[in-house]
């Protein structure tokens, strides 16, 4: 073949027939050495190859980017929490800065240039019961789109007794990546009920504590870091089991409790340190107050060993649901529970409708069961059964209505039939 008829580069005029290989747009063509000889110039600017890998994990304005995360400014945090999660602005804020800042430090980790390190910070969450606690845990694993676990610390026992070795967070975690070990390694858990954990006592027992102290400290190895080996089942280690391996120095803990008694723990603080001559007037306010006041030592007094509280930096108290928070969360939420049963009448061609007195009336009886916002489905279930029992059958039906009545004095909802529709 000539050499005129041969596809020659563009750029060292070689002809195809001296180089392995020749890459072509049209009538543009280029060696594979052109490109070999790019490609160490983007090297040697850190570009491409192993040290773009650090260069990209450098955090940029706005959007940082790490393995597909992606991860939002705490004010776009927070917003998200807000679609579902009412009230709680507090806990917001505390778990939205912490997350942004537990990224940037992720990203931050291979940079070999730069001496100064961020600490993890790891987040307690302080509140009663069914204040939206595991909630707000959820949500911002769903919307950070990192694998994210859910533990309950009254189930973990030290490893060889009867119940979770603390090990099993970890496989559970790795479990909800799909296996994908890199991607578990910087997930979030959630630790619920830590305070069931607590030792009874500030005196360390000469006993065995299987279920107190001593889940505490398997607990604190994986919050402080460690390569951990799991099993990739979950349930007991055996000797002859393989295990994964998994670094837990980037996982955000988030652990959760209502600490009850902590107000007397608290009390107790602030009384004595207002007695005497000069002492301040006795603090009068309420129990959950003075939750607000909680300092790290009353923690360890509660009965956290101290490494324990020093490795959850950050400390949120979640406000008591009241009546008017319970009715925003009724119907707010973008799955609220009155959306929910709206859909699963609307699936029958049923209106369904709550009056607001109705909606109140709700949010009383839930606050008399003390059960924060969980309470809320029951009592809705209750006034509702009879009626998802019979609707779908009865194809008259076109309507329900919840009166305040239906849930102050049992008695039986609204229903709109189509006679009655036509008889309008
Ligand atoms: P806990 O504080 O005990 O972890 P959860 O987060 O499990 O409470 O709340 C139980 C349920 O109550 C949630 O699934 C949610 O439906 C509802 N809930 C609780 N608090 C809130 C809130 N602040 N906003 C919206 N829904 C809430």
């Amino acid at each position: 073949m000539a050499n005129d008829t041969l596809k020659r580069c563009l750029f060292c005029g070689k002809t195809e027939n001296k180089v392995r290989n020749m890459f072509s747009a049209g009538n543009y063509h280029i060696c594979d050495e052109c490109v070999l000889f790019c490609y160490d110039i983007l090297e040697e600017q850190g570009a491409v190859g192993p040290r773009a890998k650090v260069a990209e994990k450098q955090p940029k304005k706005g959007k940082l980017n790490d393995n597909g995360i992606t991860l939002k400014k705490p004010s776009e945090i927070k917003k998200v929490l807000d679609e579902y999660v009412i009230g709680q602005d507090e806990a917001k804020i505390a778990l939205s800065v912490a997350v942004y800042n537990h990224y940037k430090r992720i990203m931050t980790l291979d940079d070999a240039y730069d001496d100064v390190e961020i600490q993890k910070s790891n987040v307690l969450l302080l509140g009663p019961t069914g204040t939206g606690k595991t909630l707000l845990a959820q949500t911002l694993a769903r919307l950070l789109n990192v694998p994210f676990a859910i533990a309950d610390a009254t189930t973990l026992t030290e490893a060889g007794y009867v119940g979770d070795d603390v090990e099993n967070v970890l496989t559970r975690l790795i479990q909800a990546a799909n296996y994908n070990v890199e991607e578990a390694s910087h997930g979030i858990i959630y630790i619920d009920e830590i305070d069931k954990i607590a030792r009874k006592s500030e005196n360390t027992s000469i006993t065995r504590d299987v279920s107190g102290e001593g889940v505490q400290q398997a607990l604190l190895k994986i919050v402080e870091g460690t390569v951990s080996n799991v099993p990739p089942q979950g349930g007991r280690k055996h000797p002859h089991q393989e295990f994964i391996q998994i670094d837990t120095k980037n996982i955000l803990f988030i652990c959760g409790g209502a600490f009850d008694g902590l107000e007397a723990v608290i009390k107790k603080r602030t009384d004595s340190s207002s007695m005497g001559f000069g002492g301040t007037v006795k603090d009068k306010s309420s129990d959950f107050n003075i939750l607000k006041k909680v300092v790290p030592h009353d923690l360890v007094k509660f009965g956290i060993v101290p490494e324990l509280v020093g490795r959850l930096p950050v400390i949120t108290v979640l406000d008591e649901l009241d009546e008017a928070a319970l009715c925003r969360i009724l119907t707010e939420p973008k799955n609220s529970l009155i959306k929910q049963y709206t859909k699963l009448f609307e699936l029958d061609n049923i209106d369904f409708e709550v009056t607001p007195e109705a909606l109140t009336e709700i949010a009383k009886v839930t606050i008399e069961q003390k059960t924060g916002a969980r309470g809320l489905r029951s009592v809705v279930e209750r006034i509702l059964t009879r009626l998802m029992f019979e609707a779908p059958s009865d194809d008259t039906i076109t309507g329900i209505k919840i009166t305040a009545e239906c849930v102050r004095d049992g008695a039986e909802p609204e229903i709109i039939r189509r006679q009655d529709k036509d008889a309008v």
